[in-house]
């Protein structure tokens, strides 16, 4: 019932008169990042329910962010995909950039997999099919994430993941409490320094699916030097606990491959035998 007003009500979107905060009702706060909040919201017209992320011109401005929020909210702003984050809109104040984004009642993955350990095979495979159908739309239309993580991750309402923030909230929050963001995603590629390119997503989404599956990302140490010497040299092993598939490994495995141009191409990852066996249809996982 809810779903299918909003789905009406998402027709109203864009509008060609500008917005502005007058035209929402605030309610309570979602949670915090490093440049500001995000609310739940009401459109008071439509009554359509959002997530306005509210951000604070002066830390962008500290941080020399500006280009970057620019391009990062264009970009969103035209991509849409049932797994990718909507950005309705923005607009601005004296002090302050709204984001009016999609709201995802069942918030971060991140937090799903903090409070549950490890995630089911099923679960597992349904958001690793629902991210590769994401990254294949974003690779169409020429857009590289690279920054794929649990704390990027949201899921909606039904668990149906989204993918959110498109780059420039890299520098926004580690909660990780890692010094500057953590390496655990990147392909030996991008921490080398290297010339990169799509494939850096598909290396994340084998880094993903053992961290799903493991509780914890492959290439986790002490300490960055010794992650980074991890993941240049690929060592990879499967702990005997949780149990977990030989499927499941076997996707890890084409997946976590040091050569980009030999990792499973997005579409082969649709066909691999776990993801059919195992991952729902529609993408949804309560
Ligand atoms: P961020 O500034 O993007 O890191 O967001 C801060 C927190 O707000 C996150 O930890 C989420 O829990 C929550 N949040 C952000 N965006 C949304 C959204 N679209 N729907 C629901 N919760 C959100």
């Amino acid at each position: 019932m809810a779903s299918s007003r909003n789905k009406e009500n998402q027709q109203k979107y864009p509008r060609d008169k500008p917005w502005s905060l007058d035209d929402f009702e605030i309610g309570k706060p979602l949670g915090k990042g490093k440049f500001g909040r995000v609310y739940l919201a009401r459109e008071k017209k439509s009554q359509y329910i959002v997530a306005l992320k509210v951000i604070f011109k002066d830390q962008i401005e500290k941080y020399k962010l500006n280009n970057q929020l620019g391009r990062e909210m264009e970009i969103q702003s035209k991509l849409n995909h049932p797994n990718v984050l909507r950005l309705f809109g923005w607009f601005h104040d004296a002090h302050h950039i709204y984001l009016i984004l999609e709201y995802c009642h069942g918030g971060e993955l991140y937090k799903l997999l903090s409070k549950i350990g490890h995630l089911s095979e099923h679960q597992a495979a349904t958001y690793i099919a629902s991210l590769t159908k994401a990254l294949a739309y974003c690779h169409q239309k020429n857009v590289i994430h690279r920054d794929i993580k649990p704390e990027n991750l949201l899921l909606d309402f039904e668990g149906r993941l989204k993918i959110a923030d498109f780059g420039w909230s890299v520098q926004s929050t580690s909660k990780r409490k890692t010094m500057c963001g953590t390496l655990d995603y990147l392909a030996p590629e991008m921490v080398e320094n290297r010339a990169h390119d799509y494939a850096v997503d598909n290396w994340t989404l084998g880094v993903l699916c053992y961290e799903f599956l493991y509780g914890a990302p492959p290439f986790e140490a002490e300490n960055q030097i010794d992650t980074f010497k991890r993941i240049v040299a690929v060592d990879l092993s499967f702990p005997s606990t949780p149990p977990v598939s030989v499927e499941a490994k076997n996707l890890i495995r084409l997946l976590l491959v040091k050569d980009s141009s030999k990792r499973l191409s997005l579409q082969k990852i649709l066909e691999h035998p776990w993801i059919v066996q195992n991952a729902d249809p529609n993408g949804t996982c309560n």
